[in-house]
């Protein structure tokens, strides 16, 4: 039966690119292994893929049944439809754990680096297998988006090495020059509906019971976003009674290394009383979701 890998909903750059990653050691090791994405990828993925002349995974609508490696999450709110009836044989992760079970042993490796590609990196020269030019080009991208050109808190000093090394792989030379190009393709907002910036790059978890969404955008320069506020307020408030008791926008500047955090919620002040008070809701130095935000909500929520 062929396995297939598969990374979150409102898939990232490290989503797409483990699977693919993942999928391509599986293959030297023998396995009948296939890359699927959980949705439309990004114009920063679709940019990666182009870049080192990638095709795009097909879409699994339905894990229902088949047998599945998750990258880069382990929350089924998070995961594509059907998970719970799935059968996972494998995890490479680096957040949180979620709430994924399995009835039988699995390979899993979940480790707090700054990308899941970092970790992948790790499992190949495990199984001293080869990583071509387009796997190094994709695995690095997804560390330089995830780790937001190395600013964000979540680096480590393996995901710099980790870098170094794939970038000789890939034929890359300048890193900086590379993540800003990715960068600016997906600080691209003109003429993108309000609703899917509010989804480009969210996550929806279940906190003390209650379902919070937060969505996130990486910008540039948060000038780009200064017209919309106001629709993007709206798009969170229509998401918010879908069924949910919160949803929170990080609005990142990954040159000013800060966030402005938008929230929407029926409970009064909640943005302040967990992140504290702030001018404009600027935060500065925040830039992670996974270790700035996700942690706060959840000891709030759960005390
Ligand atoms: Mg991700
Ligand atoms: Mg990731
Ligand atoms: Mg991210």
């Amino acid at each position: 039966m062929v396995i297939y890998v598969i990374g979150h909903k409102s898939p990232d750059s490290d989503s797409v690119c483990a699977a693919l990653a993942v999928a391509d050691l599986k293959r030297q090791l023998g396995d009948d292994v296939e890359a699927r994405v959980a949705g439309e990828i990004n114009s920063e993925s679709r940019f990666i893929l182009e870049k080192f002349g990638v095709g795009v995974p097909d879409i699994l609508e339905d894990a229902s049944g088949k047998e599945i490696i998750l990258v880069d999450h382990t929350d089924l709110s998070q995961a594509v439809v059907g998970m719970e009836n799935a059968e996972i044989v494998g995890i490479v992760d680096h957040h949180k754990l979620g709430d994924v079970t399995t009835s039988k042993p699995l390979e899993i490796l979940v480790r707090p680096l700054g990308s899941t590609c970092t970790i992948i990196k790790g499992l190949f020269d495990y199984y001293e297998k080869r990583i071509s030019r387009e796997i190094a080009g994709l695995m690095l991208c997804a560390i330089l988006s995830d780790s937001v050109i190395f600013r964000s808190p979540t680096t480590t000093d393996e995901d710099r090495r980790v870098a170094r090394e794939l970038a000789e792989i890939a034929g890359i030379e300048n890193l900086e020059e590379l993540g800003m190009e990715m960068f600016r393709v997906k600080s691209e907002v003109e003429g993108v509906l309000a609703r899917d910036l509010v989804m480009r790059d969210y996550k929806d978890f279940e906190m003390g019971g209650k379902r919070i969404g937060i969505g996130q955008l990486e910008l540039v320069d948060l000038e780009l976003v200064a017209g919309i506020r106001n629709e993007l307020l709206e798009e969170m408030r229509k998401l918010k009674d879908e069924g949910r008791h919160a949803v929170f926008l990080m609005l990142t500047d990954i040159m000013k290394e800060g966030t402005e955090l938008l929230c929407v919620s029926d409970e009064e002040g909640l943005r302040e009383r967990v992140f504290g008070d702030s001018e404009d809701g600027w935060l500065e130095g925040m830039m992670s979701r996974k270790k700035q935000v996700v942690p706060e909500l959840e000891k709030y929520f759960s005390s």
